[in-house]
């Protein structure tokens, strides 16, 4: 069974880049029966914060990628970490080197001068364990010193290091804390992990890494080393390009679905699908439709996807959603009563919003109440002529029927009767229905509305 993971360091928010991660890694092991899991690397005690990990979780949950079990604090099994150093020390795969800071610096220094390789070759790699001096030490590994390791990357193809380029990195500082490289192979290792996918950044790592795994005799993962994302001009993703934080996005009202989807496609593809559900997306992400060059992070694409999202979302879902991005945003929330009339007006106002502001803002004319106060526009809209039509008009909508059919024959035929086209009506109406100019259809506004409100709106407005 496919076991994937996100491993972020609780350094920061949750990066879009990291949010991209934890995605794939989730659609990968959703779309296969297999299990997501998380483990926060917060090894570096003086960067990890508990804030940051919360950060992180809420970014997760925004985003909807649930993670199986419990989260894994890497911190925590650092005991487990040295216990393998020890065992690879016990098994003559690694060994303690008694080397201080200055000797290795001295050796660099020779080996430069002199031309040579400056990756540090300890003396104390083939030394008798009877002369160990009782003095500080780390623990190395035992690199292999001739062929070389391939890295047999799904996205980056085989990927050659000779190993006369590895040298024997510090498994156990002299302290006893284990290093960063060994607690994620000992962590994936014990977790069940099967494919590891993440940054190109981590490339090189999964040279180092898959000694470690060899050392031990353990099945290496699959790994996918995605390339990093890139801002519209082709550099590496940055601040001027915009929000780097997954959340950020949700405080500008891109609803999840639109974020996975725009994310799913930074860097992989199926054919020339653009929108997609998420079920098509569990079902047809696999690593071969991942891209060898950087992804360019295009807003526009992100704005239209969330577009087709917010439209053929089922209505409840979109309102929690609404709920949501109004606390994100730290803006208030909807009173009941603005939440049903909501409800009512989602059919008309979900269809081209490409973002939930847009969808509110659309449905001004719904979460609004007497009096309306026209912006500038519709005031105009409202002159004593248009005031004097709407005088006419608002008796003869005193009918029984309250339906679309009656009232587009109504105001067509009231139109006529004053010699004009409803087109013309329709500025005015909009104005005493919404105090806008701008607004969803005069028929759905009415029919939203209800009939009350809608005599009380137009008779306030051609006072
Ligand atoms: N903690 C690493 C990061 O946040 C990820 C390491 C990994 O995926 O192996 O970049």
């Amino acid at each position: 069974p496919v076991v994937t993971r996100f491993a972020p360091s609780p350094t920061g928010f949750l990066h879009i880049g990291g949010a991209r991660t934890a995605l794939f890694n989730w659609l990968y092991a959703r779309g296969r029966g297999g299990r997501f899991l998380l483990r926060i690397e917060d090894t570096d005690r003086a960067r990890s914060t508990p804030e940051a990990t919360a950060a992180i979780l809420q970014g997760l949950a925004w985003l909807g990628l649930d993670h199986d079990g419990e989260i894994v604090s890497q911190f925590e099994n650092a005991p487990r970490h040295a216990a393998v150093a020890q065992e690879l020390l016990a098994a003559g795969k690694a060994y303690k080197c008694f080397a201080t800071q200055d000797e290795i610096t001295a050796f660099r220094e020779a080996a430069r001068a002199a031309g040579q390789s400056t990756l540090y070759r300890s003396p104390w790699r083939d030394a008798d364990p009877g002369t160990h001096p009782d003095a500080p030490y780390v623990i190395r590994i035992k690199a292999p010193q001739t062929g070389e390791t391939v890295i047999r990357d799904r996205v980056q193809g085989d990927v050659t290091i000779r190993n006369d380029q590895l040298d024997d990195m510090v498994l156990l500082r002299s302290d006893g804390t284990p290093v960063y490289m060994l607690a994620v192979v000992v962590d994936d290792h014990d977790m069940g992990v099967t494919h590891v996918i993440r940054g190109d950044d981590h490339l090189n790592n999964a040279a180092r890494q898959m000694m470690i795994y060899e050392a031990m005799g353990w099945e290496v993962p699959v790994w996918a080393h995605i390339p990093l994302i890139h801002g519209p001009d082709g550099k590496k993703l940055s601040k001027r390009h915009g929000a780097l934080g997954a959340q950020e996005y949700q405080v500008m009202g891109y609803p999840a679905a639109g974020m996975r989807n725009y994310l799913a496609r930074l860097g992989w593809s199926h054919g020339d699908d653009e929108f997609f559900t998420d079920a098509q997306a569990r079902a047809w992400f696999d690593l071969d439709g991942i891209g060898k060059s950087p992804a360019r992070f295009d807003l526009k694409k992100l704005e239209n996807l969330s577009g087709q999202h917010i439209a053929l979302a089922d209505d409840a879902a979109l309102q929690r959603e609404i709920t949501e991005y109004l606390q994100a945003a730290g803006q208030e929330a909807l009173t009941e009563a603005q939440e049903k009339m909501l409800a009512r007006a989602m059919y008309c106002v979900k269809e081209r919003a490409k973002t939930l502001p847009e969808l509110l803002d659309k449905a001004h004319f719904s979460l609004t109440s007497r009096p309306i106060e026209p912006d500038e526009k519709a005031a105009r809209a409202l002159d004593s002529v248009s005031r004097g039509i709407l005088r006419e008009l608002t008796p003869q909508l005193q009918t029984d029927s309250w339906s679309r059919e009656h009232l587009e024959d109504l105001l067509n035929n009231f139109a006529e009767s004053k010699g004009t086209k409803f087109g013309k009506l329709a500025g005015p109406l909009r104005a005493a229905l919404a105090g806008r100019a701008v607004t969803p259809s005069v028929f759905d506004m009415m029919l939203v509305l209800g009939q009350d409100e809608t005599l009380a709106r137009l008779t306030d407005a051609s006072k």
